[in-house]
């Protein structure tokens, strides 16, 4: 039987009402709505398309946002003020640098200058801790976009058996403590793994299934485990198609569930994102 497919976008229509109804909220007792702040150091065509949909998300949800552009030749330090008179700034709520910055710019020093109560994409230090002691306000996007879509799969997280394919700071990393957090079984494989040939092991036995690695068509249709839930994160062109790291057409026969891509997890991401705009500007207010 075919896979449910798992549609980002409706469950981020969701997500945004309660969002959309909270500002309103908000903005009646704070006189304030949440504003981020984007700053895009130098040229990139993936972060062009990531902005375009930040504004127009901010913006139907009543969220401000303001594009900061910098030079592609801006310095390190310059970038280090700009970010330090933001986070001053009471009337900013969330800054988001968009990766990857210019060469000679060390990303891991510019997302530890953000705030942490500013830091939108939950990539701070402070906030990956969190991550881990299962605390977590500011969770990473693309790490939380996953972890809704797995529950609303609607199957019990409980003791499963979880294998994450890709280990990155943003994606595998955060969903594997995340999941352990729900006592999730999870494996998380990286490169090593797939150069020892052991990838279709590992996948064959997942009874929730995420792949975030860039490669189209690393997982085979037929590694799927009979019922397991799909989470493809993978974004690859492939002529003139966007198509994920899962052979979907094959996995989609085996799997219960299954994000599709374009669809899934991305159109969550950004709608993650805005979340923890609104929640960062709570907890500046001092509200729950
Ligand atoms: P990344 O930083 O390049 O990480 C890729 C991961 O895959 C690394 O952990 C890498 O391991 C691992 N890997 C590479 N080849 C492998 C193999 N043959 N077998 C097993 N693991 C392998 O990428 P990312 O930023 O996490 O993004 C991953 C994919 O998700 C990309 O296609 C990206 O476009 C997409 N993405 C989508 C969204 C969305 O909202 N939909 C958001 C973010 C990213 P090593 O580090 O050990 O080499």
């Amino acid at each position: 039987m075919s896979a449910q497919l798992l549609e980002g976008r409706t469950i981020a229509g969701k997500i945004k009402e309660d969002l959309k109804k909270e500002i309103e909220a908000l903005s009646k007792s704070k006189g304030a709505v949440p504003r981020l702040v984007s700053i895009q150091a130098g040229e990139n065509a993936a972060s062009a398309v990531y902005i375009k949909s930040q504004k127009k998300n901010a913006e139907n949800l009543g969220i401000e946002y303001m594009l900061e552009t910098l030079d592609s030749n801006i310095t390190q330090d310059s970038l280090l003020d700009l970010i330090e008179g933001l986070n001053k700034d009471k009337g900013v709520s969330g800054i988001i640098v968009q990766l990857p910055l210019p060469k000679g710019i060390d990303h891991r020093v510019v997302m530890s200058a953000i705030s942490p109560e500013k830091d939108a994409e939950g990539m701070h230090p402070e906030n990956l801790g969190r991550v881990l002691l299962g605390d977590a306000t500011l969770a990473p996007c693309t790490a939380s976009a996953a972890m809704e879509l797995i529950k609303s799969a609607g199957v019990k997280l409980y003791g499963k058996e979880a294998t994450i394919v890709g280990h990155s700071e943003i994606v595998g990393k955060p969903l594997s403590m995340l999941l352990l957090n729900k006592f999730v079984t999870t494996c998380v494989c990286h490169i090593a793994t797939g150069e020892r040939g052991l990838l279709p092991e590992h996948v064959k036995h997942a009874e929730i299934l995420v792949v975030a690695v860039g490669k189209a068509g690393l997982v085979k249709g037929d590694w799927i485990k009979q019922g397991a839930v799909v989470i493809d994160v993978g974004i690859n062109r492939v002529g003139d198609k966007i198509v994920g790291d899962v052979e979907f057409d094959a996995a989609k026969e085996r799997a219960s569930f299954i994000t599709p891509v374009p669809g899934g997890v991305g159109p969550l991401t950004v709608t993650m994102l805005m979340k923890n705009v609104v929640a960062a500007f709570k907890m500046q207010h001092e509200l729950k």
